[in-house]
């Protein structure tokens, strides 16, 4: 019955409909991520706005959960027995140089948008990898590499057209929708399908940045440096740093193959001798392995931290720290080492991230002082029970600079529980999206997300 329902739902869909054991099924759903197996009911493969309203208000005829995937970079929750859309058909980026916005579709990836702008000396606020999403990037809050000096992508954000559960295309703005409007900027996909966002963006055609890889050995002194002088840095200074070890591939640079480094990530949008000023006594901690950092086209900001670029299976784990000190070195340095098959990183926060935007949003966690990130590649076969339970570990032990918070973003993978999504958000934030979720969408049809649940009537 519910075929019938979805067949006669889905007939004026410009995309493709796939059904399990139709040819193209398995690539449609192939994306980044491939530690979450999913067996979608269907899958609509949306060219644009329309497909989406006939996606959603088919999934609501036939009894269905709707689920979304751009990349697949973020998967959390198995679109099992759901209608999927996929959107990486609907990829188009409009610049407007004058009113120096970008209009990006559901599909498109910071990529795109990089190179749109570029001729225009406008950039986006991407984050490390711009081979992710930009919609699901931005409503999940995005942390770029900018973020102390701009603040969050979801801070950007001038207007999204959704389609909320109803199956209705909504265009929402601060003025039109505000309760929709906050909850879309920082609370991820919970309230309805996003077909395309209209961003601001920001001046800028050259980065100064790159990476210092610091052999593995000298990650506590490295650790220590960077503690002293990122805290006070300028806001157009960013710090991270990754306790990782390369893969032997000869894709890797040799000085770096097999070996387990401190990666230090730079990325400055102000004076080159000023970042240098910056990073100097970091510079002085030990020597560096291999050292990238020069001024590079903005274009070329994914080659900062140098993120895996191919499908491999992840877990990503998050933990806000709100302060730092000697104890938060130790407790790094004695649980990330060359044994671990994941990659443990430090971003600084503050500066711009720190302080909430003119129109306010679901952002949480935004008085964090740095976040720490833990991920199973560069290992393509994703973490085994030993590292998730030595992930866990280290997790624990920073829980005393920690107040438990999370940053959804970084939260992907099949080990996501509620309470980890919960962690996303303080009281207050979760309340307010909690009473949104409920006014938008009572049946939780958007759930195959990092779910925020309405209230049961
Ligand atoms: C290597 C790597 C580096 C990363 N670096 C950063 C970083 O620097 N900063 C940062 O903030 N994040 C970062 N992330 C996290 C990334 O931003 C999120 O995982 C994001 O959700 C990926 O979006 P996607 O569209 O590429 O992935 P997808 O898996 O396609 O989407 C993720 C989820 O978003 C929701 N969604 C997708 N599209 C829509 C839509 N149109 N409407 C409503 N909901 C939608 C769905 O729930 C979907 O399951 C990184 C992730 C990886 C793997």
């Amino acid at each position: 019955m519910s075929a019938l329902i979805l067949a006669d739902a889905l007939a004026g869909v410009a995309g493709p409909v796939l059904h399990p054991g139709d040819d193209g099924y398995a690539a449609e759903l192939a994306g980044f991520d491939l530690a979450v197996p999913q067996h979608p009911a269907v899958v609509v493969g949306a060219t644009g706005a329309a497909d989406v309203v006939a996606g959603v208000r088919a999934a609501r005829a036939a009894g269905l959960a709707v689920g979304v995937q751009a990349t697949g970079h973020g998967i959390t929750v198995p679109a099992d027995d759901a209608l999927l859309l996929t959107t990486r058909r609907a990829a188009g980026v409009r610049v407007d140089p004058v009113g120096r916005t970008a209009w990006i579709a559901a599909g498109a990836v910071w990529t795109s948008v990089l190179h749109e702008a570029a001729p225009y000396g406008l950039a986006p606020l991407a984050g490390s990898a711009p081979a992710v999403g930009a919609v699901s990037y931005t409503l999940g809050g995005g942390l770029g590499v900018l973020g102390r000096r701009y603040g969050w992508s979801a801070d950007h954000v001038r207007r999204l057209d959704v389609v909320t559960a109803d199956g209705e295309l909504r265009v929402v703005t601060a003025e039109s929708h505000p309760d929709l409007f906050w909850a879309l900027r920082g609370g991820g996909g919970n309230v309805g399908v996003v077909t395309a966002m209209q961003v601001g963006l920001v001046e800028l055609a050259e980065l100064y940045g790159g990476g210092l890889f610091f052999p593995g050995e000298a990650a506590g002194d490295v650790l220590t440096a960077l503690l002293a002088v990122a805290p006070q840095a300028p806001d157009e200074v960013s710090l991270s740093v990754a306790l990782m070890t390369f893969p032997d591939l000869p894709v890797v640079p040799p000085a770096l193959r097999g070996r387990f480094c401190a990666h230090v990530r730079v990325t400055s949008c102000g004076e080159p001798a000023t970042c240098e000023d910056v990073i100097a006594p970091v510079r002085r901690a030990a020597t560096p392995r291999l050292d990238t950092v020069r001024t590079m086209p903005v274009t070329a900001v994914g080659t900062i931290h140098n993120d895996p670029a191919t499908p491999r299976a992840t877990n990503s784990r998050s933990l806000v720290l709100h302060r730092l000190d000697a104890g938060t070195v130790e407790a790094l340095v004695r649980h990330a080492g060359p044994r671990n098959a994941f990659v443990v990183e430090l971003r600084f926060l503050g500066g711009a991230l720190a302080r909430e935007p003119a129109v306010p949003n679901a952002v949480g966690h935004r008085g964090g002082a740095a976040t720490v990130y833990t991920a199973a590649y560069p290992h393509p076969t994703g973490p085994t029970e030993a590292d998730a339970a030595a992930e866990q570990a280290l997790l624990d032990e920073l829980a005393p600079w920690s107040d438990g918070g999370a940053l959804v973003n970084f939260l992907a993978g099949p080990r996501v529980r509620p309470a980890d999504v919960r962690a996303g958000y303080e009281d207050d934030r979760w309340e307010r999206l909690v009473e949104i979720k409920t006014a938008w969408d009572p049946d939780n049809v958007f759930r195959i997300n990092h779910n925020v649940p309405p209230r049961s009537p």
